[in-house]
């Protein structure tokens, strides 16, 4: 497909950036991706990749070389953080696959990045430009003018047959279409790290599954990554001060005080690990308008989301090859075609958004709520559980 004589732009090499990208560039167009950092790392940490996500990036090839990498864990258990007792599970694996017709995986953000960007390099209509910043955006004569910083604080313009904002929670392109919110700091901090599995103390070494630790103002989620071999885990916490911008460097010793209470085999996980890097929580509602023109939003750039679904990134996806779609049916006439992309995505984004927030509450409720909570994931069970989230899971891009 055609759209424009200039290339498609899209600012940020994320997730959803590469995936867009991707789906643009398998379908013939021309694309530019302009990432701001010059080095294209992922900071070391997992990201789970549910059916809905993971049977976008199948569709476009990438399954074997995710399946590489990936782990499919065949259930989360859910512990209570205090006491350490088993409160219920949630089935994944086989049931997961049975159910929706693709895996629900497991993976180090750097191997999906890797896989993502070896797939971007071998397509010859797809350019990715490292240290470049998207600053500001206008629109002439039918065309779409990108204004871009160097990583040396130079100044260029490319022109644009479609803009794509990529470019994260802080994009630059969300204000230059016209929405000046800042994201809401939700109260939470997520502290992340992985560890080797062999360095992990004994329980958490062989078994294939996702631990999900409640507690009173703090939950933990960990599974395996890289194969198997690498443990990442996230402990959220709730009430600290926010810290703008992405991930710093966070005190292992504070993480362990504000953990001194938990179940023994839970401290001893968390103390394993020598560092960790801290992300402070942020959303923004879905604004009501989020395209111009020739130019869009993806991602969390549109519709950041609490990480309490474990679906920001898998959104991001689904909105690349929704994106990708929309483009196909109607290259001639661009801002149509984004118009219908965002309608179809604003509902589903929002009622994310709102499942995440939900969780969020349900995750860190203290006795005696959380005796009601704990009694719905037992009389749930572990099938029961997934089958509450048939929207989500099921959803297929087509
Ligand atoms: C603790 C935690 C756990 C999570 N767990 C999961 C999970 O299990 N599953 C899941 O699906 N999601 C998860 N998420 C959410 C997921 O990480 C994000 O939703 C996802 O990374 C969003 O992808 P994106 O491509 O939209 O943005 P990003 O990944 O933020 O990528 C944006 C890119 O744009 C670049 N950029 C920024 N500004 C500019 C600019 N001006 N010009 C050019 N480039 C720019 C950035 O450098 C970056 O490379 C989690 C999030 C957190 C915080």
């Amino acid at each position: 497909m055609m759209l424009g004589t200039e290339p498609a732009v899209v600012a940020g090499a994320g997730i959803g950036g590469l995936t867009a990208a991707l789906s643009l560039a398998r379908r013939g167009v021309a694309v530019t991706v302009l990432e701001r950092r010059t080095a294209l790392e992922e900071a070391g940490a997992g990201i789970q990749l549910s059916p809905n996500a993971s049977r976008v990036l199948i569709d476009l090839g990438l399954g074997p070389a995710l399946a590489r990498q990936a782990v499919e864990p065949d259930r989360v258990v859910i512990r209570a953080v205090g006491s350490g007792r088993t409160i219920g599970g949630i089935a994944l694996g086989r049931h997961m696959r049975e159910r929706y017709g693709a895996p629900y995986w497991v993976i180090h953000r750097a191997d999906l990045h890797t896989i993502l960007l070896d797939a971007a390099r071998s397509l010859p209509n797809l350019r990715l430009l490292v240290g470049r910043r998207v600053e500001s955006l206008r629109e002439e004569n039918g065309q779409a003018l990108v204004g871009i910083a160097t990583a040396s604080n130079g100044q260029d313009v490319l022109p644009a047959s479609l803009v794509v904002g990529a470019d994260g929670v802080w994009s630059a392109v969300r204000p230059a279409l016209g929405d000046g919110r800042a994201p809401q700091y939700r109260g939470y901090a997520a502290w992340r790290t992985t560890i080797a599995r062999a360095a992990a103390p004994a329980a958490f070494r062989d078994a294939n599954e996702t631990g999900l630790w409640l507690g009173p103002e703090a939950h933990v989620v960990h599974y395996p990554v890289s194969g198997g071999r690498k443990l990442n885990i996230v402990a959220v916490l709730r009430g600290d001060k926010p810290l703008d911008g992405w991930a710093s460097p966070g005190e292992r010793d504070q993480l362990l005080h504000r953990f001194r209470k938990a179940a023994e085999p839970l401290r001893g996980l968390l103390a394993t690990a020598p560092e960790w890097l801290v992300w402070s929580l942020y959303d923004l509602p879905a604004s009501r308008r989020w395209s111009r023109g020739r130019a869009t939003l993806l991602g969390d750039a549109a519709h950041p989301v609490l990480p309490f679904l474990a679906q920001g990134g898998a959104l991001a996806i689904e909105d690349a090859s929704v994106l990708a779609r929309e483009l196909a049916a109607r290259p001639g006439d661009v801002p149509a075609a984004l118009a219908l992309y965002e309608a179809a995505r604003r509902p589903r984004a929002q009622r994310v958004q709102e499942g995440a927030r939900s969780n969020a509450r349900a995750y860190h409720l203290a006795w005696p709520l959380s005796m009601a909570r704990d009694a719905v994931i037992r009389r749930l069970g572990p099938e029961g559980m997934v089958a509450r989230y048939d929207w989500l899971y099921g959803w297929r891009p087509e």
